[in-house]
């Protein structure tokens, strides 16, 4: 059987592969996906996954999104309470509205980078906190 590849100009031909691992990465933490089969263009690189493997694949990539937005939501709450402000008052300092603290804490909203970044800083310098309005 012959495939070639879409991504490049289809000239190259597609050569099996199975039973590989692959290592997703993500903000940091990483998932392991065993036994992966598909095609791949030895031209380009680019890989096509059997539907099996796409699946498993692509469902660890989306665990590896929940677990990271899972430590975010508790790492803001953890700041935020440190900081010994309401959810209320972390809202009024971030904007978003002011159930925005408590949709990000129970993982209904993800907060803008801004908004993560800012509290990185306050959890090393909270002495900062008072400068703010
Ligand atoms: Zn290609």
């Amino acid at each position: 059987m012959s495939r070639h590849c879409l991504n490049c100009d289809g000239s190259a031909a597609l050569t099996r592969f199975e039973n590989e691992v692959a290592t997703i990465e993500h903000a940091g933490l990483s998932a392991i996906v065993e036994n992966l089969s598909g095609w791949r263009c030895a031209a380009c690189d680019e890989v096509e996954f059997d539907a099996d493997s796409a699946a498993r694949y692509a469902a660890s990539g989306d665990a590896l999104v929940l677990r990271d937005r899972e430590r975010q939501r508790k790492e803001l709450r953890r700041i935020r309470r440190k900081l010994g402000l309401t959810q209320v008052a972390a809202a009024r300092l971030t904007g978003g509205g002011h159930n925005a603290f408590s949709r990000y804490e129970r993982g209904e909203a993800v907060p803008l980078p801004a908004v993560a970044n800012l509290f990185r800083l306050l959890d090393k310098h909270p002495e900062l906190l008072k400068e703010l309005g």
